[in-house]
C-alpha cells in the first residue's frame, strides 16, 4: 500500500467513523423525538376525540335529567308542548322523547307511539332510580344507529314514571368526523363486544365486529394506549386507543405508519442525502489532502530515481514546511552527489587511461622481455659459437705443435701466432661482455678530463692503420686543428672510435674508403666515420644499437663480432651526455656520428 492510499484510508477512518457516529446518533435522537411527538399528538387527538364524545354524551344526559325533572314538576297538559320545544331546539339530535308509567305503558311519545315497554331494559334499569344508557342499535323507526337514555321521573321524591329519549348518533358521528386525524387517519368506536358503533363508513356500523385489531383487544381489556400493528390490508399502522369507561366504548384512532412517521421518513431521506454529500465531500477532501501531502513526496521519490539514473533535475519546492525543507536538503545533497560523481568519473577516466597506458607499457615491456629472452638465447648460442671457434683453432694449433709433425720454426711460429690471435679474440669478447654489463649496471668507471679530438682520432687510426692497408682501404681524415677541446674520458672514447672505425673496415669491401672527420658546433663537437661499405637497410637502423644485434646475413656472419660494439659505444656516449646516430643506405655506405660536449671553462 503506498503512502497516499494509507493517508486516504487514515483520513477516511478519522472522518467517516465520527461522522457516521454523529449522523447516526442525531438521526436516532431525532427519530425518537419525532416518534414521541407523533405518538403524543396521536394520543392527544384520541383523547380529544374521547373528551368530545364524553362532553356530547354528558350534554345528552343533562338534557334527559332536565326533561325528567320538568316532567316531574310540570302539569300534564303542558308537558308535550314543552318536550316538543326542547326537542326542536336540539336540532334533530333526538329521535323521540317518551314517558312510561310505572306499569310499563307508554303514556307520552313525541312520535305518538303507544304500547307496553315494561320489559325493556331501559325501563327496568331506570325504574331502579338511576340514569340508564342503552347500547347503540338500529332505530326501529329510521333504521339508523341510535341509543336510548332513560331516567326516572320524580314527583316530591317519588318515582312516578320513566322518561326516555332515543338519541340519534349522527350528530355525534359528525362531531367525531370533524376531528382532524390526517389524510390516512381513521377513527372508529367499538362497544365492549367489539362491534363497530362508529365508523366513517356508516354501512359497517353495527354490522362488523372487530376484535382482531390490537387496539380493540387493548380496549376490550379496558386499557388505553398506543401501539403498532399490521392491519387486515397488510399495512403497517399506528393505533391509539382510548377507553370510555362510562359507556364501555373504545375509541380507536388508526393512522398509517408511513403518514404518521412521514417526518421520520423525511428525516431519514434528509440524513441519507446529507450523509452522501458529507461522505462525498470527505472522500474528495481525503483525495485532495492526500494528493497535496504526497505530491512533494512523489516529487522527491521521482527525483531520487532520476538521481540514481544520473539525469537529476532540481525538484521545485512548493511549500515551506518540513517536506519543503527536506526537498531543499535533497536538492543540495543531490547536487553534491552529482558533483562527487562527476569528479569520480573524471578520476576513473584518468585512471583508466593510466591503466591503458600502463597496460601498453606492460605489453611493450613484455615484448621487450620476450625479445631480450630471444636475444639471450641468440647470445648464448653466439657466445658459445664465438668461444668455441677460437678454442677449436687453439686446440688444432696446439695439437699440431704437440705432434711434432713439423720442425719448421716458421710453421711453429705461425701456429703460436694463431693461438695468440684466438686467445685475443676470446679476450675481446669477454671484455666486451664485461664492459657492457658494467655500463648497464652503471658501474663503469670514467676518468673525465679535457682533451682534443685529435688525441683520440690519432690513437684510433694507429690501431686500424695496418688492417686498412691489408684491405687496401683508403682512410681520409679531416680533423681541423682549431677545434675546441672536449670534456670526457679519453680512453673510453678511443674504444668508441675503434669500434666505429673497426666496423667501417669490417663492412667495407676491399678497395673502399673511410672518411674520418670532426666538426665544431655551438656547444658540441661532432665526429663522423663515413664508409663506402655495404650500408644498412632502413628497418635495421634502430636495431643495430641494441646489444647482441647483428644484421642478419650469411656474408656478415662470417665477419667476426659479437653485436656488442655499438651497444657499448652508445653506453659510453650517453655517459658523456652526448648522442650517437647513423645515416645509411644499403650498398652506398654508412655514416656513424657522435657528439661530445665542448669543454667549458668555469
Ligand atoms: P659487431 O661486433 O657485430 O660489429 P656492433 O655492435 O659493432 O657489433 O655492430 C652491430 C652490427 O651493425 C654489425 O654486426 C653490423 O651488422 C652492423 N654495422 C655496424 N657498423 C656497420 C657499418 N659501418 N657498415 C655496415 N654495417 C655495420
Amino acid at each position: 500500500m503506498n503512502i497516499r492510499l494509507e493517508l486516504i484510508v487514515f483520513l477516511l477512518f478519522i472522518s467517516v467513523i465520527p461522522l457516521s457516529a454523529v449522523v447516526y446518533i442525531s438521526y436516532d435522537y431525532s427519530k425518537e423525538a419525532i416518534r414521541d411527538s407523533v405518538t403524543a399528538s396521536l394520543m392527544g387527538a384520541t383523547k380529544n376525540a374521547g373528551n368530545a364524545i364524553d362532553s356530547w354524551m354528558d350534554t345528552r344526559k343533562d338534557d334527559i335529567r332536565i326533561i325528567s325533572s320538568i316532567a316531574g314538576s310540570s302539569e300534564k297538559e303542558q308537558l308535550p308542548e314543552y318536550i316538543h320545544t326542547f326537542e326542536s331546539e336540539r336540532e334533530g339530535v333526538y329521535e323521540e322523547f317518551f314517558i312510561i308509567n310505572l306499569d310499563g305503558n307508554i303514556t307520552l311519545s313525541t312520535l305518538n307511539r303507544t304500547g307496553y315497554a315494561g320489559k325493556e331494559r331501559y325501563f327496568t334499569e331506570a325504574s331502579t332510580g338511576k340514569l340508564y344508557i342503552s347500547d347503540v342499535s338500529f332505530s326501529s323507526v329510521t333504521g339508523l344507529p341510535e341509543l336510548t337514555i332513560t331516567n326516572p321521573v320524580r314527583k316530591n321524591g317519588t318515582i312516578t314514571g320513566i322518561l326516555g329519549a332515543r338519541v340519534r348518533m349522527e350528530q355525534l358521528y359528525m362531531l367525531i368526523e370533524s376531528i382532524d386525524v390526517g389524510k390516512s387517519g381513521e377513527i372508529f368506536v367499538v362497544n365492549n363486544k367489539g362491534e363497530l358503533i362508529f365508523h366513517r363508513d356508516r354501512s359497517r356500523i353495527l354490522l362488523e365486529k372487530i376484535n382482531n385489531n390490537l387496539s380493540v383487544k387493548e380496549i376490550m381489556s379496558e386499557k388505553s394506549g398506543i401501539g403498532e400493528y399490521t392491519n387486515d390490508k397488510g399495512e403497517k399502522v399506528l393505533s391509539s386507543s382510548f377507553w370510555l369507561l362510562i359507556y364501555k366504548w373504545g375509541l380507536v384512532v388508526v393512522k398509517s405508519k408511513d403518514e404518521a412517521y412521514a417526518e421520520v421518513l423525511a428525516l431519514e431521506k434528509l440524513i441519507v442525502g446529507i450523509s452522501f454529500v458529507a461522505f462525498f465531500c470527505v472522500i474528495l477532501l481525503a483525495f485532495v489532502i492526500s494528493k497535496q501531502i504526497t505530491k512533494p513526496i512523489e516529487a522527491l521519490k521521482d527525483g531520487a530515481h532520476s538521481l540514481v539514473r544520473g539525469h537529476f533535475k532540481p525538484i521545485p519546492t512548493s511549500s515551506k514546511n518540513e517536506i519543503g525543507e527536506l526537498t531543499i536538503i535533497f536538492n543540495q545533497t543531490a547536487k553534491e552527489l552529482l558533483d562527487i560523481r562527476e569528479k569520480l568519473e573524471a578520476k576513473i577516466e584518468i585512471a583508466n587511461k593510466d591503466l591503458e597506458e600502463k597496460n601498453k607499457e606492460l605489453i611493450a615491456a613484455n615484448e621487450e622481455l620476450k625479445k631480450l629472452d630471444t636475444m639471450k638465447s641468440d647470445f648464448i648460442s653466439l657466445v658459445s659459437h664465438e668461444l668455441k671457434t677460437p678454442l677449436s683453432a687453439i686446440r688444432t694449433s696446439a695439437e699440431f705443435l704437440d705432434s711434432e709433425m713439423t720442425s719448421d720454426p716458421k710453421v711453429q711460429k705461425e701456429m703460436l701466432e694463431n693461438i695468440i690471435r684466438n686467445i685475443d679474440r676470446q679476450t675481446r669478447l669477454i671484455n666486451d661482455i664485461l664492459d657492457l654489463s658494467k655500463i648497464e649496471a652503471g658501474k663503469m668507471e670514467f676518468q673525465f678530463g679535457q682533451f682534443d679530438i685529435q688525441e683520440i682520432t690519432t690513437a684510433a687510426l694507429e690501431t686500424i692503420g695496418n688492417l686498412a692497408l691489408e684491405k687496401n682501404i683508403t682512410i681520409s681524415v679531416d680533423i681541423p686543428v682549431e677545434l675546441s677541446p672536449v670534456f670526457g674520458d679519453k680512453e673510453k672514447l678511443i674504444i668508441v672510435l675503434n669500434n666505429l672505425l673497426g666496423n667501417a673496415l669490417k663492412f667495407t669491401p676491399n678497395g673502399g674508403s673511410i672518411f674520418l672527420s670532426a666538426k665544431e658546433f655551438e656547444d658540441s663537437i661532432e665526429v663522423r666515420v663515413k664508409d663506402t661499405g655495404i650500408g644498412i637497410e632502413k628497418k635495421e637502423l634502430e636495431k643495430i644499437f641494441e646489444k647482441f644485434y647483428q644484421v642478419d646475413g650469411t656474408s656478415r656472419r662470417k665477419t667476426a663480432g659479437s653485436g656488442l660494439g655499438l651497444s657499448i659505444s652508445t653506453g659510453i656516449i650517453k655517459a658523456h651526455g652526448g648522442e650517437i646516430y647513423i645515416e645509411s643506405e644499403p650498398g652506398k655506405g654508412s655514416t656513424f656520428c657522435f657528439r661530445l660536449k665542448k669543454f667549458e671553462k668555469k
